[in-house]
């Protein structure tokens, strides 16, 4: 006799950042819901990422009084950026306008992503590791059967709703014919551990270094102190110039490392080198109303084409689908709600992304990058605005437009004198 399948109000496919407060967000909403997480890995499971977590990380744990998760984490205060000709700026986090903490921190993956699912887990959300997702099939009803497998076993789930959190490279989204985004718009980027014994003597403080289009021509790398001696480093590249250049990725890491150690900085130890994808949030895929599925996180492409920043995004995406859909999972709304929350994250975010991929196109540019570090270097309202692109929603006005692009055409004498007045 073939089992019958097991039933769940909500059926999550990946237990990382997006998928697990998702889940957390259901149960706190409704506790009443069944809800599932399942994923291909067994936790504590690593993740290619820089691991910087910022204001909007902080405000979506907070939500749920999950913050004490952070407890005893050191925190970053500032962000040093580097451009071409070493023209750098130090700048200490600005006060962000929609979140009510300015704090990152860097908690390497393997920890963070199993301190948040163990809080799901604490909710009461069954949880499926080393199971990976096979396939669904929507009834007349629009609940869906969903196939799910390990080693041993294939298991059968029946549910209201199947959400997407399967990262980067979606097994969902590909069943759902959804289009992956082209190579312009995803990068690709290395990660790597070091451990540096002077790092923060070198920068005097606990800072994020960035560096734009130096160890790689259009591209971005990081040194992000995390604890002890502990920096975890990286580079990406757009997929598009990776591919036209015929980059080696860790080629590109060796570059980056040797420039670390041009700056002083000690670097000893380089392991767990992990490459990966980035699907930027400026092309996003469009959802099929006819399939009560979501898609959350780097399986809907969230991530900040300026920053590389995802995490965020993810896990508000998975609340703001709860937020929508939560009371009425057993209804015949349930579609609507989906689209509710499409429309909201679209909505709150579009402007910023937009910003964003907008300041990617600038930076890509070597010329520009200087010339924007010349601007910020000797004006504190630009180096602000920039810092607030990478860890708030900040987006650009018509007004911020031609005040930044006066900015960028009068001589710099004139910008300090302007400045200081
Ligand atoms: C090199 C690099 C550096 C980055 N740096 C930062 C940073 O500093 N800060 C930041 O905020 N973001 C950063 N990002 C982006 C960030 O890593 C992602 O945006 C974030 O992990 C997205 O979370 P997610 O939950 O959507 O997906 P993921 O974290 O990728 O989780 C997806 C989960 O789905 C599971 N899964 C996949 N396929 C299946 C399947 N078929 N069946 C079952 N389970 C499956 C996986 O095992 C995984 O656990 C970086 C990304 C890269 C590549």
């Amino acid at each position: 006799m073939e089992k019958s399948p097991k039933n769940y109000d909500v059926l999550i496919i990946g237990a990382g950042p997006a998928g697990a407060n998702a889940a957390i967000s259901y149960k706190n909403l409704n506790p009443n819901l069944t809800v599932a997480l399942v994923d291909k890995a067994i936790f504590p499971r690593d993740k290619s990422c820089g691991d910087a977590i910022g204001p909007g990380v902080i405000s979506a744990l907070k939500r749920f009084n999950n913050e004490h998760i952070l407890d005893g984490e050191p925190q970053v205060v500032s962000t040093t950026l580097y451009g071409p000709d070493n023209i750098g700026i130090q700048n200490y986090i600005p006060e962000v306008k929609n979140k009510e903490d300015s704090i990152v921190y860097v908690i390497p993956r393997v920890d963070l992503d199993n301190r948040i699912l163990d809080l799901a887990k604490d909710c009461g959300v069954d949880v499926y590791e080393g199971y990976s997702f096979v396939d669904f099939t929507s009834n007349l009803d629009k609940s869906l059967n969903v196939q799910i497998k390990n080693e041993n076993e294939n298991l059968e789930f029946l549910t209201k709703i199947l959400v997407g959190a399967d990262g980067a490279n979606s097994r969902i989204r590909k069943k759902l014919n959804y289009k992956s985004n082209s190579d312009w718009h995803k990068a690709i980027a290395i990660r790597a551990y070091i451990d540096s014994p002077n790092y923060l003597e070198i920068f005097n403080e606990r800072t994020l270094m960035f560096e734009i289009n130096v160890s790689a021509d259009k591209g971005y790398a990081w040194a992000f102190p995390s604890k002890g001696n502990l920096l975890n480093i990286g580079i990406g590249v757009p997929v598009s110039i990776f591919k036209k250049d015929k980059l080696d990725i860790n080629v590109l890491l060796d570059n980056f490392v040797s420039e670390l150690e041009s700056r002083g900085v000690i670097v000893e130890n380089i392991r767990k080198q992990k490459s990966y994808l980035l699907p930027f949030a400026s092309s996003r895929p469009k959802r099929n109303k006819d399939l009560n599925i979501a898609l959350i996180g780097d399986a809907s492409s969230m991530i900040n084409p300026m920053s590389g920043e995802g995490i965020f995004y993810g896990m508000e995406a998975g609340y703001l689908l709860a937020k929508n859909t939560h009371e009425i999972i057993h209804s015949s709304k349930l579609s609507d709600g989906i689209h509710l929350y499409e429309k909201e994250f679209s909505k709150r975010f579009r402007k910023h992304y937009l910003s964003c991929a907008l300041a990617r196109l600038i930076l890509q540019s070597p010329f520009m990058t200087k010339r924007l570090l010349r601007v910020a270097s000797n004006d504190q309202d630009t180096i602000d605005f920039v810092v607030e692109l990478l860890f708030d929603e900040a987006y650009l006005t018509l007004k911020e437009v031609f005040k930044i692009a006066y900015k960028f055409i009068i001589p710099t004498k004139l910008l300090v004198l302007s400045s200081k007045n």
